[in-house]
């Protein structure tokens, strides 16, 4: 199905950075350089921290090198230890922040309506090892915080939520960041908010907060007094730079991000199989991801359709697939997992990842709904 004039001459990836204020940016660079204060708990890293602290509405704010150490070092300060149930649909770092520790992964389902934890079938995975749950918030969507909080309570388990989806996103009136005991953000390019690399831990527990702050220190309380075991997780100066100039320009993101899901919702309307899966009445959402569902009534395949999207430069994605239990070391250690999992299994074998963002307009979905549409037509 090879098309020799592509319909996008310039590729169209998923995750191409938004960036807010260029100027601001370059500006805010120029400070730090003229204080020659790059790392190390600057100004622009403690002014990121507050501002993103008062727009969750939670007590503490911690910037870190990326959502990776953020989760590491948050799994750390919640004392988790023996086995952790995660969802093994979910981005890679999860269930490695906690074997890097020596913490096994338990991989749990999800529910295919929500792509999150299937709260049943974490009940089913508590053994005497457990010691906590990580919630993801998939999508932009949040996990079922309430079941998890039940679970928690009543196994007597530590609660945390990676939210690296879900900055800015809400239950309700609530917005993602006071759940649980901490929740962890990540500000990579790719994410629909970012600061080049980057991360922080949320919580509105003061011991979580302080304890995330020394890790993040090699420990360090004061010049030379160590009082803990730490590690180098430091925000600096420019990424914290590339936040405060992108923070200004989030509403305009979302407003982006939620006309283009509209546009596909509409475009890929009556394409016989293919869908978008919805983003649910919960809250707000930051409309991070579209997320395109080819299902078993599609005359195309899931990688027939992805082939012709490549041919024509739009680079979408099988997100997730073949979910992180078939990766290494899973793959291994937990030869049969997948017999615990069939929802992720058969949602891993659906979701093709579409392009959105600043990058994308409604021009270009339609467009991307007709290279669909001629696909499955041609099935
Ligand atoms: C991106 C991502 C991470 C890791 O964050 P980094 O900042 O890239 O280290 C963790 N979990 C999920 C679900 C992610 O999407």
């Amino acid at each position: 199905m090879t098309s020799p004039d592509p319909a996008f001459t310039e590729p169209l990836h998923v995750g191409r950075p938004n960036i807010g204020d260029p100027e601001e940016f370059l500006r805010l660079v120029q400070g730090a350089l003229d204080r020659r204060w790059l790392s190390n708990d600057g100004p622009l890293v403690r002014e990121l921290e507050t501002r993103i602290a008062e727009r969750l509405g939670v007590a503490h704010c911690v910037a870190t090198t990326n959502g990776t150490i953020a989760l590491e070092i948050a799994i750390r300060a919640l004392g988790m230890t023996g086995e952790v149930i995660v969802p093994s649909f979910t981005f890679v770092a999860t269930p490695h922040s906690l074997s890097w520790q020596g913490i096994t992964p338990v991989f749990a389902d999800i529910d295919p309506d929500t792509h999150c934890l299937d709260p049943a079938s974490v009940r089913r995975l508590i053994t005497p090892r457990t010691t906590g749950i990580i919630g993801v918030h998939l999508w932009g969507r949040p996990a079922p915080v309430t079941e998890l909080e039940e679970i928690a309570e009543e196994h007597g388990l530590q609660l945390m939520f990676d939210a690296a989806h879900a900055f800015g996103v809400s239950l309700g009136d609530r917005m993602v960041g006071s759940f649980g005991r901490a929740e962890v953000l990540s500000f990579h390019a790719t994410k629909f908010f970012n600061s080049v690399e980057g991360g922080a831990i949320v919580t509105d527990d003061a011991d979580i907060a302080r304890t995330a702050r020394l890790m993040r220190n090699f420990g360090f309380a004061g010049e030379d007094d160590v009082v803990y075991e730490g590690t180098n997780g430091k925000m600096t100066e420019v990424c914290a730079a590339m936040g405060l100039a992108n923070l200004g320009a989030l509403d305009e993101v979302v407003t982006t991000n939620r006309r283009n899901y509209d546009a596909y919702v509409r475009e890929l309307h009556g394409i016989e199989g293919v869908s978008v899966l919805p983003i649910g009445e919960q809250g707000r959402s930051n409309y991070q991801y579209v997320v395109m569902l080819i299902d078993e009534a599609c005359a195309a395949t899931r990688e027939e359709v992805l082939a012709a999207l490549r041919d024509n430069n739009v680079l979408a994605r099988r997100y997730f697939w073949p979910g992180c239990h078939r990766m290494e070391p899973y793959r291994t250690m937990f030869p049969e997992a997948g017999a615990n999992l069939p929802e992720t299994e058969r949602v891993a074998e659906r979701v093709i990842v579409m392009p959105t963002g600043t990058s994308v307009d409604e021009q270009a979905v339609a467009a991307i709904a007709r290279i669909v549409r001629a696909r499955v037509e041609a099935a």
